[in-house]
């Protein structure tokens, strides 16, 4: 069951405007099948709206991730906030169908007047993620030759080797086009 799930019922019988505020305190959101976001603390709003409610989420916590450069795993602090609108289905007292939003693939409010944030939190936890994450951030990656990682130990590959076949490619080049 989502940890991100509010019952709003009250809220739906107030005046436009009203609003309630929550805090999130160490939650853990799965962001996909491979990512966890955790503890995930922060704050809500939820305001009246005409058609329901507007969230007013502030979230932050650390997505274990791989490091672009070394590959090591690390915790990748992720921070961020939205306001998305949640729109209400059925009508609290009478429990009356309302008419669906016009926009598409919108945020809904359950038939038992719940509102559950976890997909927008995903959403917008992977819009957030950092498309090269680095462990740090003077990560040394890791060693052409041998593949060691450098920010743990040095290695004796001799950064000529490189050299030396840019040497052979060069010459490679300069024989084709002295040829042509
Ligand atoms: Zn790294
Ligand atoms: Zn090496």
């Amino acid at each position: 069951m989502s940890e991100f799930r509010f019952s709003v019922s009250q809220l739906l019988q107030e005046p436009i405007g009203a609003t309630r505020q929550y805090e999130l305190d160490d939650a853990q959101l799965a962001v996909d099948q491979t990512l966890t976001m955790k503890p995930v603390k922060g704050r809500v709003r939820f305001t009246r709206t005409p058609k329901g409610i507007l969230a007013d989420v502030k979230a932050q916590g650390n997505v274990e991730i791989e490091c672009s450069r070394c590959l090591t795993r690390f915790e990748q602090p992720l921070a961020f906030k939205f306001s998305e609108q949640y729109y209400q289905t059925v009508v609290v007292n009478t429990g009356a169908r309302l008419p669906a939003p016009e926009e598409d693939d919108p945020f809904l409010i359950d038939e038992t007047h719940k509102l559950d944030l976890e997909d927008a939190l995903r959403e917008y936890a992977l819009i957030n993620m950092p498309p090269a994450p680095r462990c740090r951030e003077d990560c040394k990656g890791l060693c052409q030759i041998c593949g060691k990682n450098l920010n743990e130990d040095s290695c004796d590959c001799e950064p000529e080797q490189i050299d030396e076949r840019f040497a052979v490619l060069n010459k490679l080049l300069g024989d084709v086009n002295r040829n042509n």
